[in-house]
């Protein structure tokens, strides 16, 4: 995913982490089919959790993508098997 300069600048110190430039272009970099900002935990009771490890300075286009919209549902299906399991 494509980010602005005002994106980079939010991450702050984790932009190095989870972005990268391609180009003159800054991009969410990639890990095992993943944004690599998304970390996974499992539960005690063995649930998985998924979490955005920079959700107060996440790029706007994930601020303009509401959690379990209808457009975010689509998403997910649409790229569901691009995910690495
Ligand atoms: S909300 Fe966080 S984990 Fe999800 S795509 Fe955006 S930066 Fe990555």
């Amino acid at each position: 995913m494509r980010l602005t300069g005002a994106d980079w600048e939010r991450l702050g110190a984790d932009a190095d982490r989870v972005a990268h430039f391609i180009g003159n272009r800054a991009y969410l970099k990639m890990h095992q089919g993943r944004c690599a900002a998304l970390d996974i935990r499992t539960t005690e009771g063995g649930a998985r959790e998924f979490f955005c490890t920079v959700y107060a300075m996440r790029p706007q286009v994930c601020r303009d993508l509401g959690r379990g919209s209808p457009e975010c549902e689509g998403e997910r299906a649409l790229k569901a098997e691009r995910v690495e399991r």
